[in-house]
């Protein structure tokens, strides 16, 4: 049976291992939270002191840190965790970080004779905990050939985007889509709000019609609509405006490189940066609707 060391074990990373897991995979964790790394014990995996030790049999690694630096680190360096690896291992960062570091980090992963994809996912906390997450791999054919069957136990969905990177690329794209979505569907329900519909019928029209779209049918925005979603949870767990904020940062940077017009996502950005600076910066993002709502 392979062995898999997972790194990061937080809101995405703790129910993606908890698959693994549930799978029958041997499986390795760390964290600096030692909660994290307690309640994945709790269910089956094995416990190392540091990411060298979690690392150092596992035939697959995966990492799911919140941004750039946090994987650099892991990775890159005098410190970093390659050299301590086997030499025939898969390395897989489902963090969602830049083009450019996934790519350094591959290559790195690479020159030391190990495979590497960057594999982003969608879905959020629920799909993570359901196991259906959609994951965007960039790499070569021969390490997302290598990398498929692992993922199969967290997701649904696997796409091979193109190279090294290329995974980054096209999650950027889909989140900085989904701020405009988000943001844009909560100023609809509130409006419907304000002219006296309640949400949860309007909610269901929309659905039904053409302003239908990802937030409506699996996460709506507002308190009371949906079950188990962060809105209904005083929008705790999810994922969190400052990482919204990461990302949309990041498809501007990359917007800025390729001379790409985004004024809908430039617009989007400015909304979240405001949200943050209101003290939702650990808040679930869809608590962009109390931004509009809050006032009343
Ligand atoms: P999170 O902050 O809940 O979890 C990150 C975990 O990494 C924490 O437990 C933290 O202690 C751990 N960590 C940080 N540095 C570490 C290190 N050096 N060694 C070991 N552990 C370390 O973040 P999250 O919501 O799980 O998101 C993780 C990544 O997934 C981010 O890049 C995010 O953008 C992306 N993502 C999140 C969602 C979501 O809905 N939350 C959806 C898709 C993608």
């Amino acid at each position: 049976m392979q062995k898999i060391a997972f790194i990061g074990l937080g809101n995405m990373g703790g129910p993606m291992a908890a698959n693994l897991l549930s799978a029958g995979c041997d499986v390795t964790v760390f964290d600096l939270v030692p909660a994290a790394v307690e309640a994945a014990c709790e269910k089956g995996a094995k416990s190392a002191a540091s990411a060298h030790e979690a690392v150092a049999q596992a035939d697959v690694i995966i990492s799911m840190l919140p941004a750039a630096h946090h994987v650099k680190s892991l990775y890159l360096g005098e410190k970093g965790i390659i050299d301590h690896t086997q030499p025939h291992a898969l390395i897989i960062d489902s963090s969602t970080i830049d083009s450019a570091s996934a790519t350094e980090v591959g290559k790195a992963v690479e020159a030391a004779g190990r495979h590497f994809v960057d594999a982003p996912v969608s879905g959020g906390t629920a799909g993570a905990a359901a196991g259906t997450l959609t994951f965007i791999m960039g790499g070569t054919e021969e390490a997302v050939a290598l990398a498929r069957p692992v993922l199969a136990h967290m997701g649904k969905n696997i796409f091979h985007a193109g190279p090294l990177g290329a995974g980054q690329v096209a999650k950027i794209c889909n989140n900085m889509l989904l701020a405009v979505l988000m943001a844009g569907t909560s100023e609809a329900l509130q409006m419907a709000v304000d002219n006296g519909l309640d949400p949860k019928v309007i909610s269901e029209i929309m659905l039904q019609s053409s302003g239908s779209n990802w937030t409506l049918q699996k996460y709506n925005p507002c308190p009371g609509v949906m079950e188990n979603v962060p809105s209904s949870n005083d929008y705790k767990g999810g994922f969190m405006v400052k990482l919204m904020n990461k990302d949309l940062t990041l498809a501007m940077n990359a917007a800025a490189q390729s001379g790409s017009a985004t004024p809908m996502a430039s617009l989007a950005q400015s909304l979240y940066r405001l949200h943050q600076s209101n003290g939702f910066d650990d808040k679930d993002f869809s608590s962009i609707f109390s931004m509009y709502s809050s006032k009343k």
